[in-house]
């Protein structure tokens, strides 16, 4: 009652949400001292979604990933329905790119999610943080599920072993980033293991994959290497956005509400899962026009 007292009485204005600046708002929202204004706090869940239409300064993160969420929605139905039929695909390539974009799908709406209801209260903040943390480790391993599947197709003993990896790599994130410890400081460097792990473990099946095929010289190895380099540059593009809080550093104030570092990190997440979902196509129209070899099939 004192909660929901406070809310009319003094955090909500006429016409609308109200907002804050950074030395008013609650010490969980004080992640970035260089956005200083714009905050949202205090609402109830209806305000939150109400908010949806506030310019604030989580307008854009909140809509950049629900666009991307049905971007992803979108793409997974076209290509179950559309482009894997066109390539008379089996059921296992629906379900490699059902899993691939649910992940991604995942990733969008925990993180919208979060960006919307963190204004709620310090639990409900956690919690959806929790889920953002999650979301993007799910988005990261997802990354893994076409690009195995289809780079090891013809050596399915390796392909098997990479896919079930994979899976536990992913139950073991999501049992780690839910727990109720996962983000005190006694779990820092449990939590900087795992994400090194999501995002180092590529290194292995793409060195991997390229012995098998016999090296840097061959026709899909220099094809594709470069493909999976763009991605890695657009993962450290977005996490140097993210960690150094560039440009607001530089401009406090400034890009409260366009341009902040973390806008950036969000709509580079989206650019590279949209490249990693074209480049998987191409991987497996590649795959469909360029049947095994026995050799190939033999030595897996
Ligand atoms: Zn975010």
């Amino acid at each position: 009652m004192d909660e929901l007292s406070q809310y009319t009485s003094h955090e909500l204005k006429k016409r609308g949400i109200a907002l804050y600046s950074y030395v008013d708002v609650p010490h969980f929202l004080k992640g970035n001292p260089f956005i200083l204004t714009g905050y949202r706090a205090h609402l109830p869940p209806s305000l939150c979604i109400k908010s949806l239409f506030v310019w604030s300064n989580e307008t854009l993160n909140i809509w950049t990933h629900l666009i991307g969420f049905f971007i992803f929605l979108f793409l997974c139905i076209y290509d179950n329905v559309v482009i894997i039929p066109r390539y008379e695909g089996t059921w296992v390539d629906h379900v490699m790119y059902s899993v691939f974009l649910t992940c991604f799908e995942f990733c969008m709406l925990c993180s919208a999610g979060y960006h919307l209801f963190c204004c709620h209260s310090e639990k409900v903040c956690k919690w959806w943080l929790s889920l953002d943390l999650a979301g993007i480790s799910v988005g990261l391993l997802g990354c893994y599920v076409p690009a195995v599947y289809y780079a090891f197709y013809c050596f399915t003993g390796w392909q098997n072993f990479y896919l079930i990896v994979v899976s536990c790599l992913m139950l073991v994130t999501l049992f780690m980033q839910l727990h109720p410890r996962y983000l005190t400081s006694r779990w820092a460097l449990r939590r900087l293991a795992l994400l090194c792990t999501v995002v180092g473990f590529g290194i292995i099946p793409v060195t991997h994959w390229i012995y098998l095929h016999g090296g840097y010289t061959a026709p899909i190895v220099l094809e594709f290497l470069p493909k999976v380099a763009v991605m890695y540059v657009l993962g450290i593009l977005a996490l140097l956005f993210y960690a150094t809080k560039f440009p607001e550093r530089c401009c406090p104030g400034k890009v409260d509400y366009i341009g902040s570092s973390h806008q950036w990190w969000h709509v580079i997440v989206v650019i590279a899962f949209l490249w990693w979902h074209h480049s998987g196509l191409i991987l497996m129209e590649h795959r469909y026009n360029n049947p095994c070899t026995v050799q190939q099939t033999v030595s897996s």
